[in-house]
């Protein structure tokens, strides 16, 4: 590859074969980015020649062209900008003579190596790509969002990630909040740092504050290189960096490689929270959560309740079925009370052995009373046969207790009301609900 630097070679406008391999290959499509990027050329052009801009305004504009550039091979153009911002950096003049010289021969370069492809090649591409790949999203394939505020930089991204995962797309800082935040977010994101409205390190502090967005692994992708900015990236949560120029297959493989953690990560989180004979939160989980709603109770001054549920002679499932009825009969109860609660307010879990813990956001003693009425009620109506000949079905038997916190109380002895609570409602004959009157604990 030439230089397109230094006295004896001629500069290089357009390394064409160059630019096709940074963006994947694909020689229809690095033509078509060429024609985004003509219109970013003569954008900048009148931007930097309406002398309107202070000085950091025509870094920026320097700085934006030259990760163009220097993607599709427009290394002429990618020097000269270099030189323009570190003239800029030096405070000294920016020779826009020169630059305008070489941002025309650019442009003619482009116009020829457009021309020369506008053959067979570019409409059958182009005819393929009716569709912007990018608009449906596909079930099952992992999305992948990218940020960025240059059309063609983004074109390169979203060229070399497009055949293996959906793409989505954000043009500004507050756009990709909203992208991030909402009901289907990405599994990854790579950001720009010069990005409109928000820039790219305020997106990602605010994404890793929200417990939503916290575990979506942020990559930046930056032009700027230095140090103290990509330690400051990565203090804020982003998992990576990556470079502009972009090379395709580099990026291709960071993005899987941080998919793949990404997925065990959340394989693990979800394993370390459920049990697996039921599929319930399991007791770790449980305890999360009230510790978290006795927190909330405690500033909100509301109450919150739960249920203990046993089932009801369930030894004897085991001593005339076996231990594999039994597994199924805790399943079959599981789904059963796990049904009947509010899907995404109440936490149902696995307590311990037959025994299932409801947590009741912003319930008082009279609702979780309803509550256990209810899951007892649930499991009678199943109507199953219990395999012991002295018993006829499998009931379960259920406590519950409510209490509004206070730093003289805590969620252990709510939990061991419900339990006195079941106790007694075993004592009194099973297959019914207690209330634990001890109010407001
Ligand atoms: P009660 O009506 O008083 O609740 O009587 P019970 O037989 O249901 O209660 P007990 O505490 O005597 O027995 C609970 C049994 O649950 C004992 C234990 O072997 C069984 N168990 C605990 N975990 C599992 C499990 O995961 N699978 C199976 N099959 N049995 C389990
Ligand atoms: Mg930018
Ligand atoms: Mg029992
Ligand atoms: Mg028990």
């Amino acid at each position: 590859m030439n230089a397109g630097e230094g006295h004896d070679s001629d500069p290089v406008y357009l390394d064409v074969e160059d630019g096709r391999l940074r963006i994947g290959g694909d020689l229809g499509v690095y033509v078509e980015l060429l024609g985004l990027f003509k219109a970013e050329v003569v954008a900048a052009r009148e931007e930097l020649a309406g002398n309107r801009l202070h000085r950091e305004g025509q870094a920026a504009v320097l700085h934006r062209l030259k990760g163009a550039a220097a993607n599709l091979g427009a290394t002429a153009l990618a020097q000269a900008c270099r030189a323009g911002e570190e003239a800029i950096a030096a405070d000294t003049q920016l020779d826009f003579n020169q630059l305008n010289e070489i941002i025309r021969e650019t442009l003619s370069a482009i116009e020829a190596a457009s021309g020369a492809q506008r053959g067979g090649e570019v409409e059958k591409r182009q005819a393929e790509r009716a569709e912007p790949q990018w608009s449906s999203p596909d079930e099952g394939r992992r999305t992948v969002l990218i940020v960025e505020d240059v059309p063609s930089n983004a074109m390169t991204v979203a060229t070399a990630l497009e055949e293996l995962y959906e793409i989505q797309l954000a043009m500004d800082g507050t756009t990709a909040l909203e992208m991030a935040q909402s009901e289907d977010p990405a599994d990854l994101i790579l950001v720009d740092i010069g990005i409109p409205n928000i820039d790219g390190f305020e997106v990602c502090r605010r994404l890793k504050q929200n417990e939503r967005t916290r575990n979506i692994p942020i990559i930046f992708v930056t032009g700027r290189s230095g140090e103290a900015e990509e330690e400051h990236g990565l203090s804020l949560g982003a998992i990576d960096f990556i470079h502009k120029p972009i090379s395709p297959a580099l990026l291709r493989a960071r993005v899987r490689n941080h998919l793949q953690m990404k997925q065990q990560a959340d394989w693990l989180r979800s394993a370390s929270r459920t049990d697996p004979l039921t599929g319930l939160a399991n007791r770790r989980f449980a305890v999360e959560q009230l510790e978290r709603e006795w927190r909330r109770s405690l500033r909100s001054e509301n109450s919150f309740a739960v249920v203990m549920i046993d089932i009801d002679n369930f030894k004897r499932i085991n001593d005339t079925a076996g231990h594999l009825a039994g597994d199924d009969c805790l399943i079959g109860i599981a789904h059963s009370i796990a049904g009947t609660a509010r899907d995404k307010i109440d936490v149902v879990s696995r307590w311990g052995g037959e025994e299932f813990l409801l947590i009741l956001p912003d319930a008082d003693p009279k609702g979780a009373g309803i509550v256990a009425e209810r899951m007892v009620d649930t499991v009678r109506q199943l109507g199953w046969r219990h395999p012991a000949p002295e018993i006829e079905f499998v009931t379960v038997s259920a406590g519950s207790a409510a209490m509004v916190a206070a730093e003289d109380r805590s969620w252990e002895s709510l939990v061991s009301r419900a339990d006195a609570a079941l106790y007694q409602a075993k004592e009194a004959g099973r297959d019914r609900a207690e209330l634990d009157m001890d109010w407001p604990g």
